[in-house]
């Protein structure tokens, strides 16, 4: 008999569905244009925000209350690079040999987890090595495994030789010769054809290398890798396809070109010169800095042996630099969208971009309106995320204490909900 009640003690409480999902939240950022709200309800209903009320709504029977009257609500944060199916470490140039697209994605499963956990509850994939991230973020999506929104761009696409050309620094026989569906072009031709082979694996966006990089096997860090003609085949056939273009580049040459060719992002934007901060406020190109992942490389490289003699001086040189090219694109007024790198850097410790942002100066509010409405705008889904408003999606996240007034209290998400399910409390 008693095994009896408990079952249905159990069941009732699987069964038990509440009609609203009340969050009592002591301050309130709601990251759009309105002010930091203190003492406020955000009402919750299915997978949706419904309202915001001021004051401690009281429930109705059929209500749950969420209580983070000591913290800090906002919503779901946005990283706009991260490789969530790797991390670096002194053995990736031998895995590239050893690890199938198999073991990528169920180390993805882990570090998507992570990265949910850590409040980031929407993330733009930069660069796979097989369509492995189409595969997590579809699993993501039908509830299968727990992490977050996915907006893949797959297979990143390089010139031959480029950065992202798979095949760098093999020996001859093992070097083939990589083409459009392995994200390797030289000419027009071939730049559409990756376009469109990207959308037809199922990628959401396109990733480009536009320079050189630092943890490619190659010489330089920051060449421009990419001819004008190529980098508009390539926004061109975005556009038939409704995808956005992400613009790897560290020297100045190739992201200019890049930029005028119309794409949507530079990521790293290492070498920014003011007539390139100009060009993005012309153009309203977003900036991505990845303060994170200089950060990370410069250390690294005062190890001995991590990374290979080619890399170690590219990581030593362009790594300490980004964070004052962030001083100088957020002070001349670049849009600015939150964005690590991590895979470089663990999975999980992406909140560390926050402090680093700040530390350059930028104001804390802006910070959060960064990883949160310009990810949004710049995954073209802020009629959905990104505020937290009537009408959005419920995903939203809370830190203890007042982020405003000491930012590494993003490093320390306490509370997530992603499209209304409660994912830590
Ligand atoms: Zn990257």
């Amino acid at each position: 008999m008693i095994k009896f009640a408990t079952l249905c003690t159990l069941l009732l409480t699987s069964t038990l569905t509440y009609s609203k999902t009340l969050i009592h939240a002591g301050k309130l950022i709601p990251a759009n244009n309105s002010e930091v709200l203190y003492r406020a309800t955000v009402v919750v209903e299915d997978n949706k925000i419904v309202g915001i009320e001021s004051g401690f709504t009281q429930p109705e029977s059929t209500d749950q209350v969420i209580d983070l009257k000591n913290a800090t609500v906002m919503p779901g944060l946005m990283d706009m690079h991260v490789h969530i199916t790797s991390e670096h470490n002194p053995n990736n140039y031998v895995q590239q040999f050893t690890m199938n697209p198999t073991d990528n994605v169920l180390k993805g499963v882990v570090y998507a987890n992570r990265t949910l956990m850590a409040g980031f509850t929407t993330v733009r994939n930069l660069g796979d090595r097989g369509n492995e991230t189409i595969a997590l973020r579809n699993a993501i999506n039908r509830g299968d495994i727990v992490g977050p929104r996915i907006y893949t761009a797959a297979k990143s696409i390089a010139t031959t030789g480029g950065h992202a050309d798979p095949t760098n620094g093999r020996k001859f026989d093992l070097m083939g010769d990589p083409g459009p569906r392995d994200g390797v072009i030289s000419g027009t031709d071939e730049a559409r054809k990756a376009v469109r082979q990207r959308y037809k694996d199922g990628a959401d966006l396109i990733k480009i290398t536009a320079t050189g990089g630092v943890l490619s096997l190659a010489k330089s860090g920051q060449n421009p890798q990419f001819m004008t003609d190529e980098l508009e085949a390539i926004v061109a056939t975005a556009r038939d396809y409704g995808m956005t273009v992400a613009v790897h580049a560290h020297g100045k040459e190739g992201m200019e070109r890049a930029i005028r060719a119309g794409v949507d992002s530079i990521e790293h934007g290492t070498y920014i010169g003011d007539d390139t901060i100009e060009l993005m406020k012309q153009h309203g190109t977003y900036y991505v800095p990845t303060v994170t992942a200089g950060n990370w490389v410069a250390k690294k490289s005062e190890i001995d042996g991590f990374f290979p003699d080619i890399v170690r001086p590219k990581a030593a040189s362009i790594g300490p630099l980004i964070q004052r090219t962030f001083a100088r694109a957020y002070n001349a007024g670049v849009k600015i969208a939150f964005g690590t790198d991590s895979g470089v850097s663990p999975h999980g410790e992406n909140g560390e971009e926050f402090v680093l942002m700040v530390q350059a100066g930028m104001d804390p509010l802006d910070a959060i309106r960064s990883a949160t409405y310009h990810g949004a705008q710049l995954l073209k889904i802020d009629d959905q995320l990104g505020t937290i408003e009537a009408g959005k999606l419920a995903d939203i996240v809370a830190v203890n204490g007042d982020p405003l007034r000491d930012i590494k209290s993003m490093m320390d998400v306490v509370f997530v909900m992603k499209d209304g399910k409660v994912f830590k409390q």
